[in-house]
Formats: structure tokens, C-alpha cells, sequence
């Protein structure tokens, strides 16, 4: 594999914008060994100091916004509005876990004869593997907390989408941050990230994708009993009720499953809607997709932009035949060009069964609250959602029913620097942001001593 070069692709015009070496086995062995020599000096910096690095990379990154919200737009094709929005979130995140460095501690607990102390250990090595469609957003959520952990870390990105994640490992060394803490790996899959789920001196995979690949990784984890976090893939619904303000629900519920193309693990793809209100809430939802801004990722106006790769838009368009109750228009010319789309089904389609990973959403109707929670409920995933009606009990009702790890209540909001995000079910498991994550980054060890 050394040595076998790529080009790496701009969806948005189908042309190369850089070319790049793929790393094999040799080079992610030695990402290891170079995490393992940094390992001991790395835990042992202040948690002061450790703090004081992440939070400088935070700065870097916003310094940086227009530079990697660019790469990030052309690598990946999103709205660069959207981009910049992304790397926001990328520098809360690092000051989110500056600031968790030293609140993230053991207890005393009262024992008979002595006392009992727990720490928080570091892991040593983790892998981390992460996606094509929020490649920096997905890098930051892991590094934060393995880095304020005191782990250092081999990171893998996909290899459709590797550009942003080579730019933030020369900011990382900016910041001050030692060499060998943070190695940014470039390869495919089946043989990096493989190989990172099976090395002896990776103590921990960080993996966000596909529900498939989570499959292989827990697999190939139980040989040396790594520790695994696993963020896969989501069919959540968005359930509408009657008594909600359906013009409000209607307007934002295009973003709740077009944002990102609906290349994106929290769309909400099954729309569900409460039979006496499907006609003029389809009305509704119908014109505000129509609205939806698609073209030039570069445009500032733009709201959706392409979809990764002529092979995934092959897999989206498969998930449409017949008459869509909408079809939205695309860019002509060069470009994975996509329309939003809206379909009516039942939740036995295979639209509604199947991630999409793509800007099409199935509108379902129900009767009553029951059969709302039934339908939400009837799928294998159960990673995010929404819930809108007017009505507060029925909503906290409705959000406890739900087995989901994330969700929102009149609103399409999922994920923030401190609050914890993960899935039920084959959505995955473990928590990324916020303080949670830091248990994933972490073992507790207890000691005893006699008095
Ligand atoms: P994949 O599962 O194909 O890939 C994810 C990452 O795993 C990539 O870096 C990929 O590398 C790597 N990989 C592929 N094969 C292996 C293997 N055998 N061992 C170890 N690593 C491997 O997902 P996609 O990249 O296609 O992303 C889309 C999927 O991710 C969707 O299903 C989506 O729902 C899910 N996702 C989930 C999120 C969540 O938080 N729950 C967030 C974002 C996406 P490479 O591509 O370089 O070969």
C-alpha cells in the first residue's frame, strides 16, 4: 500500500484538489509507536498546562475559520456558510474540553480501616475513526476529550475527506502541543483503520460511520478487549403532531433532514405527521423545501450543496422510484447533484427501513400518540429526533417513549459542545461531547489505603 498515491476530489466539481500518499500497515504501526513514545510525558503534563495547550488550539482554530471552513467546503461540498459554522463548533469543542481537564476527577468513598481514593487514568493509545461527512467536527469531538484525558492518539479520517484533519494536526503542533501526541494517519479503511482496531498497543477505538463497519470494529476489538465508542448510523423521526405550530414545524423541517445533503447521521429522514394535519402540513413542508438554496458550495446563500461521490448518489437515487411528492432542482453540469425529495410511505418501505445517507425524507402519517411512538420506535437505529406539539406534557410523554440517545422538542437542535451525544439501539453506543465523553477517554482505578 506505501507509497500508492490518490487524488482526493472536489464533489461540488468533480475535479482533483489534491494528491496524497496512502499510508498502509508499516506507517500506521509507526503512528502508534510515535503515540506510545509520547504517551508518559503527555499524561504527566499540569492538567493547568494541558488545559492551557487545548485552549490555545481553540483559539488557533478560530483564527483559522475562513482557511479550514474553505477546505472543509471544498473537500466535503458543504455551503461554506454552513463550513464556518462547523468550525465554530470545532474551537467550543477544544474550549469545552480545556475548561474539563481538571473537573473530571475521582471521589473519596467512606471505607472501613482506611481510606478509598479513585482516579481517572488515561487509556495510552486511542484510535480514532472518523467519517467522510463532518470530518473536522467528528475529529474534534474525539480528540477533545482523549486529548484532556492525557491519551494520545492515531487518527484516522476517511480518505475521501482527509484535508481538513492534516491541516489540524499542524495547528496542534502550533499550539504547543508535543509532537507524537496527535498522528494523523491517511489510508483506507480496511487496512489503517483495521489495523488500528487490531493493534496490541491501541488501548481504545473512537469510531464514528457506518452501523456495517461499527460491526467489523466490535468484532475485531474483542481480540485484545479494546475499549470501544461507537457512533453509527441513524433513520430518526421528526413526529409532528396536530396541536404543534405546523408553520414553524414545516419550515424548519427541511434542515432537520437536507443539511449536509442529508449526508448526515441525525437527519431526520421519517417525517411523521398526525393524520388530521398530513394535508396542510405536506402543503407546508412542500413549499419550504422548494426554498431550500441548492448549488455552488462556495455561494453564501447556498444551503445544500452536492453529494460526496457519484457511487453515493447511485446508492440515494435507488431509494426513489415512482412519483416523489416533491423533486427540487439541481445545479446542471459537473457535480454529485442531488434534489431534495419527499416521499410519501409507509414505515415498511425501504426508504423508511434504510439510511439514506442522502436529501430525501419519508413523510408517514399517524393516528394518534400511540402509533406515533410504535412508528419511531420500528427501527433498528435510534440515534436522534424531534418532537412538535404545543402541548409540554405530551412532549416530555413522547421524548421518554422515544429510544433515542438525542432529541429535541420543537426545535431541530441535536448538538452542542457540552451535552451528550450518542445512540440507543444500532445507532451505537457511548457518549461523545460534554462531560460524558470523558469516561470514555478515561479508566477509574480505586486505591485503598490502610489508616
Ligand atoms: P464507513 O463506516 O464506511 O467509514 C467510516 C470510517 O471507517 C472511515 O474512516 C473509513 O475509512 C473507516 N473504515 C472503513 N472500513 C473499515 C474497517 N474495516 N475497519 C476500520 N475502519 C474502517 O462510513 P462512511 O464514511 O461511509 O460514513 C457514512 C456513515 O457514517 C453513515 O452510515 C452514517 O450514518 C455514519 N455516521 C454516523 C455518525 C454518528 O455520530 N452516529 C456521524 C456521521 C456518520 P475509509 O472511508 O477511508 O475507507
Amino acid at each position: 500500500m506505501h507509497g500508492m498515491s490518490f487524488a482526493v476530489i472536489n464533489p461540488a466539481t468533480e475535479e482533483s484538489i489534491a494528491e496524497l500518499d496512502a499510508a498502509g500497515v508499516e506507517e500506521t504501526d509507526a503512528a502508534v509507536a510515535r503515540a506510545k513514545a509520547a504517551f508518559p510525558e503527555w499524561r504527566s503534563v499540569a492538567p493547568t498546562d494541558r488545559a492551557r495547550l487545548l485552549r490555545r488550539l481553540a483559539t488557533l482554530v478560530e483564527e483559522h475559520t475562513e482557511e479550514l471552513a474553505r477546505i472543509e467546503s471544498q473537500n466535503v461540498g458543504k455551503p461554506i456558510g454552513g463550513a464556518r459554522a462547523e468550525v465554530g463548533m470545532v474551537a467550543q469543542v477544544f474550549h469545552f474540553y480545556a475548561g474539563a481537564v481538571d473537573k473530571h476527577h475521582g471521589e473519596t468513598i467512606p471505607v472501613a480501616g482506611g481510606v478509598d481514593l479513585t482516579f481517572r487514568e488515561p487509556l495510552g493509545v486511542v484510535g480514532l475513526i472518523v467519517p467522510w461527512n463532518f470530518p473536522l467536527n467528528i475529529s474534534s469531538w474525539k480528540l477533545g476529550p482523549a486529548l484532556a484525558c492525557g491519551n494520545t492518539v492515531v487518527l484516522k479520517p476517511a480518505e475521501l475527506t482527509p484535508l481538513s484533519a492534516l491541516r489540524l494536526a499542524e495547528l496542534i503542533l502550533e499550539a504547543g502541543i508535543p509532537e507524537g501526541v496527535v498522528n494523523v494517519v491517511v489510508g483506507p479503511g480496511r487496512i489503517v483503520g483495521q489495523r488500528l482496531v487490531e493493534h496490541p498497543a491501541v488501548a481504545k477505538i473512537g469510531f464514528t460511520g457506518s452501523t456495517e463497519v461499527g460491526r467489523t470494529v466490535m468484532q475485531g476489538a474483542a481480540e485484545t478487549i479494546k475499549r470501544v465508542t461507537l457512533e453509527l448510523g441513524g433513520k430518526s423521526a421528526n413526529v409532528v403532531f396536530a396541536d404543534a405550530d405546523l408553520e414553524k414545524a414545516a419550515a424548519a423541517a427541511p434542515y432537520a433532514v437536507f443539511d449536509n445533503a442529508g449526508q448526515d447521521c441525525c437527519a431526520r429522514s421519517r417525517i411523521l405527521v398526525e393524520r388530521c394535519a398530513y394535508d396542510r402540513f405536506v402543503e407546508l413542508l412542500v413549499e419550504a423545501t422548494r426554498k431550500v438554496k441548492v448549488g455552488d458550495p462556495e455561494n453564501e446563500a447556498t444551503e445544500m450543496g452536492p453529494l460526496i461521490s457519484a457511487q453515493h448518489r447511485e446508492t440515494v437515487a435507488s431509494f426513489v422510484d415512482g412519483d416523489p411528492l416533491f423533486r427540487g432542482d439541481t445545479p446542471d453540469g459537473r457535480g454529485f447533484w442531488f434534489p431534495c425529495t419527499l416521499v410519501e410511505a409507509t414505515n415498511d418501505d425501504r426508504v423508511a427501513r434504510e439510511e439514506v445517507f442522502g436529501p430525501v425524507a419519508a413523510v408517514i402519517q399517524f393516528t394518534d400518540e400511540d402509533e406515533a411512538i410504535r412508528i419511531a420506535n420500528d427501527t433498528p437505529y435510534g440515534l436522534s429526533g424531534s418532537i412538535w406539539t404545543e402541548n409540554g406534557a405530551r412532549a416530555l410523554r413522547v421524548a421518554r417513549a422515544l429510544e433515542t440517545g438525542v432529541l429535541s422538542i420543537n426545535s431541530n437542535s441535536s448538538v452542542r459542545a457540552s451535552t451528550p451525544f450518542g445512540g440507543f439501539k444500532q445507532s451505537g453506543f457511548g457518549r461523545e461531547l460534554g462531560m460524558h465523553a470523558m469516561d470514555g477517554y478515561s479508566e477509574v482505578k480505586n486505591v485503598f489505603m490502610a489508616t
